[in-house]
């Protein structure tokens, strides 16, 4: 019996693209106008980036940290040790409230208001996008994301710690997701049922299918009922 339904967030519930784009032009300007001279540009840095992937790999899915130590280490240049932690902290928060402010696609909220009536819903993201400031905790009653449980999706740790959090078997879980690696792959290998959110029409060659498949969230309530039937 499919009791859960979790969700990728990224790409699966809204186009995260431009939601990146606006918030980088937000941070930008707020930077730039709390520090004098500096500039910040993305593409610049880049050695910056790898330095601190080297030393400390684990920041390749820490993405709030990653972000945060970034922008530290780019101020310094600016700013002394403390008072650049302090502005990379306060950006960080002026980024993540950009970040969460996203245009969902068509229906999605009404449809997850839908299944929300029948089956208990969560978020198993890699990215930094949080049900609280995206206002999804009236219908989505636990998250995890790759920060907090330590290993990105394709690795299974995230649906491990959703599949104890709701004391669920593999079977009783439905994984709805637009990556068909780290979505449909990851999650069939863990033994749940998966529906692939095909949002940008991409093929790429996945070793698994998914159950269902969809191409608008309207859709969903549709794909889980086929589910639930079979
Ligand atoms: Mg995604």
């Amino acid at each position: 019996m499919i009791r859960v339904i979790a969700f990728d967030l990224d790409d699966t519930l809204w186009n995260v693209a431009p939601v990146i784009k606006r918030a980088e032009s937000i941070l930008a300007d707020w930077l730039e106008k709390e520090v004098t001279g500096y500039s910040y540009e993305p593409s610049k840095l880049m050695p910056i980036r790898e330095r601190l992937l080297s030393d400390d790999p684990s920041l390749g899915h820490r993405l709030t940290a990653f972000r945060q130590q970034l922008i530290k280490a780019s101020l310094v240049t600016h700013l002394d040790e403390q008072s650049a932690a302090s502005h990379a902290e306060r950006a960080m928060e002026i980024f993540l409230a950009a970040r969460n402010e996203v245009e969902f696609f068509e229906g999605a909220l009404d449809t997850l208001r839908d299944i929300a009536r029948s089956f208990q819903l969560g978020a198993i993201t890699n990215g930094n996008a949080d049900i609280h400031r995206l206002g999804l905790t009236d219908c989505f009653s636990f998250a995890f994301s790759a920060e907090q449980v330590g290993a990105p999706k394709p690795a299974p740790d995230l649906f491990h710690a959703a599949l104890a959090h709701t004391g669920c078997e593999p079977a009783e879980m439905v994984y709805v997701g637009d990556d068909p690696i780290k979505d449909v792959d990851a999650a069939n290998k863990v033994g749940l049922h998966t529906i692939w959110m095909r949002s940008k029409g991409r093929f790429i060659e996945s070793e698994t299918h998914p159950n269902e498949t969809i191409d608008d969230i309207r859709a969903l309530p549709d794909a889980i009922r086929k589910l639930v039937d079979r």
